[in-house]
């Protein structure tokens, strides 16, 4: 059907993030034509993750992630209200467990003000106690704009306002290779039907795939191509009523937030997700790492009673770059990297939902510069 066609834009990827971007272009006036590989919208990232609003406190001041997270956060609500998508403003405690912890709960303090958020209240334990009975802590930080989003529903309106904007979502189309030059990007793709078609602009929002596919574009600079790993999430459900009405997170580890506990709109808990570092995909919970997130949430949960915890489901953060060090979101043109007519998304990991609106409309501003 798109054999030999030419158009203005291509994206790669109906994840959260691409969607938003043919949104952003169409309503831009732009043709938008999005390859997903797969038979539905979301069936990656987007659908495997916490489904929270981040209020953006944890980012580096003056990072892509700050700024994205936090405008974000703001236009997501905005989104949300205009297009009556399920959303709540839950708010979110985030916990020291001792003394210790508690210079930690400063730092994020002083680091959301850095990033523009000023909204965060610190109370001691028994005030905690009070606000969540459940909980122990030595004190907490409340975060009052952190939020839930039925995520599913947020890419469907996406989807329909991008396509009744002109652009069409192609599923199983899974994109192959491409070569940039003289006005055009021509490229290719596989799949059941595979079929070759040209376009102005090729723009890469295929998550955990964008470095792999970024190496099949002829010309592309291996040196802007960061390196992938995948930091698998294990997500654990409770069993009965949630014993919280607001997220509780622990301080943050290395690669994550922690184990924290997340309610869904219907108020269902859960933990996670854990940290598991893995050589290839594979969504697949294991049962046994059950027992690391029984110690992890009895240090704020101890009324956590064995037996709770039933294996979720799992999500694959697309991280880049070294394990031990964060990194910030990468969008790529072709000033930066200097193949025309190529726009690239890497690292896209959390807080990548939040930031999706804010995402779009900076693709949205580099995607005029570059064709
Ligand atoms: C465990 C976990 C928890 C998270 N929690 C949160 C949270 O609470 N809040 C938040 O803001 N963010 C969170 N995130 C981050 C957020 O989910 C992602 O940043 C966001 O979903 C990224 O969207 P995306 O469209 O870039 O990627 P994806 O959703 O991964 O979409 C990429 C798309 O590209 C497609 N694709 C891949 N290869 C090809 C190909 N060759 N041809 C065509 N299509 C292709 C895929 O099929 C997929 O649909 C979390 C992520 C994880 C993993």
């Amino acid at each position: 059907m798109l054999a030999g066609t030419d158009t203005d834009v291509v994206i790669i990827g109906a994840g959260v993030v691409g969607l938003a971007v043919a949104r952003e272009l169409a309503l831009a006036g732009r043709d938008v034509i999005v390859l997903e590989a797969e038979d539905h919208i979301g069936e990656h990232q987007s659908s495997r993750n916490s489904e929270v609003i981040h209020a953006g406190l944890y980012y580096a001041p003056g990072s892509l992630k700050a700024h994205a997270c936090v405008e974000g956060k703001e236009r997501l609500y905005a989104y949300c209200a205009q297009h009556g998508i399920a959303h709540r403003r839950i708010g979110k405690f985030i916990v020291a467990a001792n003394a210790e912890q508690v210079a930690r709960l400063e730092a994020i303090c002083a680091n959301a003000r850095a990033c523009g958020v000023d909204d965060l209240v610190m109370i001691d334990g028994p005030e905690a106690r009070r606000c969540e009975p459940a909980l122990t802590a030595h004190a907490a930080l409340i975060s009052p704009s952190t939020g839930i989003i039925d995520s599913h529903a947020y890419m469907l309106v996406l989807q329909g306002e991008a396509e009744a904007h002109g652009a069409s979502v192609v599923f199983k189309a899974s994109f192959e290779r491409a070569v940039a030059g003289s006005g055009r990007v021509r490229l290719w793709t596989g799949g059941v039907e595979p079929f070759e078609m040209t376009c102005r602009l090729l723009i890469n929002c295929a998550g955990l795939a964008a470095p792999a596919l970024a190496r099949r574009i002829d010309g592309y600079p291996s040196a802007r191509i960061p390196q992938e790993s995948l930091a698998k999430g294990n997500y654990f459900t409770l069993a009965g009523r949630s014993p919280f009405s607001r997220l509780i997170y622990p301080i943050p580890e290395p690669g994550g937030l922690g184990v924290h506990l997340t309610l869904d709109l219907g108020g269902q808990a859960r933990f996670g997700p854990d940290v598991e570092w893995i050589e290839a995909m594979d969504y697949a919970v294991d049962a046994r790492r059950g027992e690391r997130f029984y110690a992890a949430i009895r240090r704020y949960w101890p009324g956590l009673k064995d037996g709770a915890l039933a294996p979720a489901y799992a999500g694959i953060r697309a991280k880049i770059g070294p394990r031990d060090q964060t990194q910030d979101f990468i969008i790529d043109g072709p000033d930066d990297h200097g193949c025309p007519g190529i726009l690239s998304l890497f690292g896209i990991e959390s807080p990548g939902l939040t930031s999706s609106l804010a995402l779009a409309a900076m693709v949205a501003d580099k995607a005029v510069r570059s064709a």
